[in-house]
């Protein structure tokens, strides 16, 4: 298959001094150091017996061992399978047999939820930061990498049911780098603020550009809007990538003032945007570029260009210059759900059927407007999305329904001001099962943000005639009880 040179060795030898990430903390690192740092690390882990193609765990807030530690494991190649720190041992656990896990690191603070969740597995758990970096040795670095080779694996559900791995390959972040480059432009001075997470592909793919542009970055541990807020005030930040509810916070920040001219991009995804915070942050000359993408395509497929950010107002953009998006519908201007392809999409799930058809359905809904411009709507597959976090309602109700005394669960998302939505339960229960009951029970089990805002005990849930659980009619059972 195709190879292009290690992106990183690349940027070590055109760009060795310039700053490839900088904490907030006041860490710097080259990327002659990076790349010296991460050949290190990867040494260490060949002699901790990782091998190519080795499925290799991590979980970590967004430290510097993030960047050096996916880097290693390109040298060897081997697959980084990134873990949602927010989630319980029981479903990281999940995750770590479904995935084929042989080694399992880990950053700071996560001992304790690695060790429960690999209990009964044979796997060594091990932290990222007790790792030696090994200069010295001459092991066999890859010194290419290969476009069809899976990299990462992330998990999120697809248009159906319960999580399934992602696989990315080289490719795919490389043309998903590109494809945004081609639409954003590049500058020599761009710094490209990462407060996302990176286990997610919205914070990881800023460190595919990171290394493909030779740009640089800050790295935030997590969200933190006064550090945001700062960073892009005074430590020459040009592009940050976040989603709503991270927007309305630093909004509130802003309090009258406007960001430095050279702040060029915020770039706002991973889930609808109300329209008002839209019209506040046009009035307030905010560069805001709406983007839709998922896991599948490596982030953005689509994003509203610089030149229309204000006049299209509330449109996603159009497909990036690599990637095709057509609606599945018979006239344009008519909603349909959105099919998109490009080399910047996943080749499928690990271990799951594979997926047939040339375009991949999103399972969301839009339609575009007599200039072609995307406006995304809806969705068609059931998840919701709180704070940016996918929730999958049949994954929520299989927990639920191994709780003693719940005969039947439904869970559906309602609008939340903050997070734009949040899961509510509906249960069949037997007497005596208390909301407190399923709160205990809930919480041991379900990451927070997949924990029910509301729990309503009701009579029977509504179904079809082959009873299937109808989820878009559970709030109907609420139609005239006072609340
Ligand atoms: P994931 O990659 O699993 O975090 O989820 C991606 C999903 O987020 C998409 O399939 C959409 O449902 C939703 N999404 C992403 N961008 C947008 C957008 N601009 N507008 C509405 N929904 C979006
Ligand atoms: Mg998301």
């Amino acid at each position: 298959s195709e190879q292009i040179p290690h992106w990183l060795d690349k940027q070590a030898e055109l760009n060795p001094d310039r700053l490839a990430v900088e904490t907030y903390m006041g860490e710097q690192i080259s990327f002659r150091d990076l790349r010296k740092r991460s050949r290190g690390m990867a040494r260490a882990l060949i002699d901790e017996g990782v091998k190519p193609g080795d499925h290799v765990a991590f979980l970590s807030d967004n430290t510097p061992y993030f960047p050096i530690f996916i880097h290693a494991i390109s040298y060897i190649g081997a697959v980084a399978v990134l873990l949602n720190t927010r989630l319980t041992a029981p479903e990281i656990a999940f995750q770590l047999k479904d995935a084929h896990i042989s080694h399992f690191y880990i950053g700071k603070g996560y001992e304790g939820i690695a060790d429960k969740s690999a209990v009964g597995l044979e796997m060594k758990v091990k932290a990222i930061e007790e790792l030696p970096i090994l200069n010295e040795l001459d092991y066999p670095l890859r010194r290419e990498l290969p476009f069809e080779e899976v990299y990462t694996m992330m998990y999120t559900s697809g248009t159906t049911g319960h999580p399934k791995a992602v696989m990315h390959t080289y490719g795919n972040h490389w043309y998903s780098a590109i494809a945004s480059a081609l639409n954003l432009g590049i500058n020599s001075n761009d710094k490209w603020l990462i407060c996302l997470p990176l286990f997610h592909v919205g914070g990881f793919s800023v460190l595919m550009k990171n290394v493909i542009y030779g740009m640089s970055t800050h790295l935030l541990e997590k969200f933190d809007a006064p550090l945001v807020h700062d960073a892009i005030i005074a430590k020459g930040v040009t592009h940050v990538s976040v989603v709503t509810v991270m927007l309305q916070r630093l909004l509130r920040l802003l309090d009258g003032e406007t960001y430095p001219k050279g702040f060029r991009c915020m770039l706002l995804g991973g889930g609808p945007v109300p329209e008002r915070l839209l019209q506040e942050t046009s009035k307030r000359n905010i560069p805001v570029f709406q983007t839709y993408g998922m896991t599948e395509t490596s982030s953005q497929i689509a994003t509203l260009g610089p030149d229309y950010a204000f006049s299209k107002i509330g449109s996603a953009g159009k497909a990036l210059s690599l990637a095709e998006l057509r609606i599945d519908s018979h006239k344009r201007g008519e909603v349909g759900e959105i099919l998109v392809r490009g080399p910047m999409v996943s080749k499928g799930y690990f271990n799951r059927k594979e997926e047939d058809g040339i375009y991949l359905r999103t399972g969301d809904l839009g339609y575009e407007d007599e200039d072609g411009f995307l406006y995304v709507v809806d969705r068609v597959k059931d998840i919701i999305i709180s704070g940016g976090e996918n929730v999958y309602p049949a994954e929520v109700e299989s927990v639920l329904s191994e709780m003693p005394g719940v005969r039947e669960t439904g869970i559906a998302g309602r609008h939340d001001e903050v997070w734009g939505e949040v899961p509510v339960a509906f249960l069949v229960t037997e007497a005596g099962v208390t909301v407190e009951d399923v709160r205990t029970f809930c919480n041991k089990r379900l990451a927070k943000f997949k924990n029910p805002a509301e729990i309503h005990f009701v009579d029977a849930l509504p179904r079809n005639a082959s009873n299937k659980l109808l989820r878009r009619k559970l709030f109907h059972l609420l139609d005239g009880e006072t609340s």
